[in-house]
């Protein structure tokens, strides 16, 4: 079949990673439209915090896309830092006990063989790098490679920046295939864009984008509040975390989890985020899970107690069930790309995202092994959904 293209890549999703792939695709020579059914930021990148963590990430692919997109971050921020509040602040961990500490430092060692910069740090010391820190801690590990950037400025302005059509306001409401199952473009509710790739950016709504085209990815998602408190000078210089942390993280229980991460803002609030739990879409505000994420900061800097929280907001993180992204093209519709699905670590996650999904449009070798991303690998009988 014989169709008219509009351009070379549609990218659905105006988030933080839709931004990147668009970043990318443009660089890498491409004729890029992104296309949102709200505004830009407007879905989970509106709603979350912009820590880029490899500090909370144990060896294995989600850690080397960590790595190679803390890499991409920094050379974004030497000509966009200013634009997108990019600060290389680094991240300290916590111990409050001698097991907590010993099982910490393991883990850090682990990291450390996987090229991440992880320097312990005794508890007496920890005073040097967070003066109002909680006395008695049993001590921490520092990660200098750990930033934090605002996310939804960081979207806005790279989607901006990158030179792809904007079409904000815009839904998807079909990813259009030929007879052959080959897709050519998506259809929207202000007619069809045509196009050889089309980029499944949708986040948390990556899975009913998938279903578009016919093909299953399971995308839930997975709920977090962030706790914001008054303007303040700057009192909270890294991004501190306690080590259960990275336990919350990896938890596939549906309950609520708070251990909290605390981090000051250019702009002066300090935003202590952010709890996880499984409840569906439900927006509701849930007091318990504010205040353990209240009760966890406090815990970590005492001088929060007298502190005023100005408001809390929600947001969805996507999930798949192994708690790693989809990424790279779709075998089961030749065309589709996925670049969606990274849970609490899509802002993070970004750039090497977009930087896969270029080299995967343009037919490059990706720089790193896409096998455990395969959007197909919860396929039970391997097939496709239509
Ligand atoms: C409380 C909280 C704290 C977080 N903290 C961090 C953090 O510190 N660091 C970090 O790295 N990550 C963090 N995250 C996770 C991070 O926010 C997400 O992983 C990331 O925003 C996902 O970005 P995205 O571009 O994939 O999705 P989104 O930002 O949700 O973008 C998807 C877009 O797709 C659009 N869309 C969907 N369907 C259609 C359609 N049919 N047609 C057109 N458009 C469509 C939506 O409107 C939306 O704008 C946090 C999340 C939460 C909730």
């Amino acid at each position: 079949m014989t169709k008219r293209l509009t351009c070379d890549v549609v990218v659905v999703g105006a988030g933080m990673v839709g931004a990147a792939c668009a970043w990318y695709a443009v660089r890498a020579g491409l004729d890029v439209r992104l296309v949102d059914r709200g505004p830009v930021s407007g879905g989970t990148t509106g709603a979350g915090e912009g820590n880029l963590l490899v500090s909370d990430k144990e060896p294995g692919p989600e850690l080397e896309l960590a790595l190679l997109s803390a890499r991409l971050w920094a050379e974004l921020a030497r000509e966009h830092g200013a634009a997108i509040e990019y600060e290389p602040k680094g991240g300290l961990v916590v111990a409050s006990t001698a097991p907590a500490l010993d099982a910490l430092r393991d883990f850090a060692a682990g990291q450390r063989d996987a090229g991440v910069t992880a320097v312990p740090v005794d508890g007496g010391r920890l005073a040097e790098l967070e003066p109002r820190l909680a006395p008695g801690m049993a001590g921490g590990v520092h990660y200098p490679q750990d930033a934090q950037v605002m996310p939804a400025l960081a979207a806005a302005h790279l989607a901006r920046a990158s030179g792809a059509a904007l079409h904000p306001g815009q839904a998807v409401t079909g990813v259009l295939r030929t007879a052959d199952g080959t897709v050519y473009g998506v259809r929207t509710d202000r007619g069809e864009i045509h196009a050889p790739a089309v980029v499944n950016a949708a986040g948390t709504w990556g899975g009913d984008l998938a279903a578009l085209a016919g093909v299953r990815l399971p995308v839930l998602p997975r709920r977090g509040f962030v706790l914001v408190t008054e303007p303040l000078p700057r009192m909270v210089r890294h991004k501190v975390y306690a080590a259960d942390y990275v336990a919350d993280v990896a938890s596939d229980s549906a309950a609520l989890r708070s251990s909290p991460v605390v981090e000051g803002t250019a702009a002066g609030p300090v935003l202590i985020g952010a709890t996880r739990e499984r409840v569906g879409f439900d927006r509701s505000l849930s007091l318990d899970a504010v205040r353990a994420l209240a009760a966890g900061a406090v815990g970590l800097f005492p001088f929060l107690e007298r502190v005023r929280a100005l408001r809390t907001y929600a947001g969805f993180r996507p999930y798949l069930p192994d708690h790693l992204p989809a990424i790279g093209p779709d075998p089961r519709a030749p065309g589709l790309f996925h670049a969606c699905g990274h849970e609490g670590a899509g802002i993070g996650l970004a750039p090497g995202t977009g930087r896969l999904i270029a080299q995967a449009l343009t037919g490059k070798a990706p720089e790193l092994d896409l096998t455990p991303f395969r959007p197909e690998r919860f396929d039970t009988d391997g097939g496709d959904a239509r």
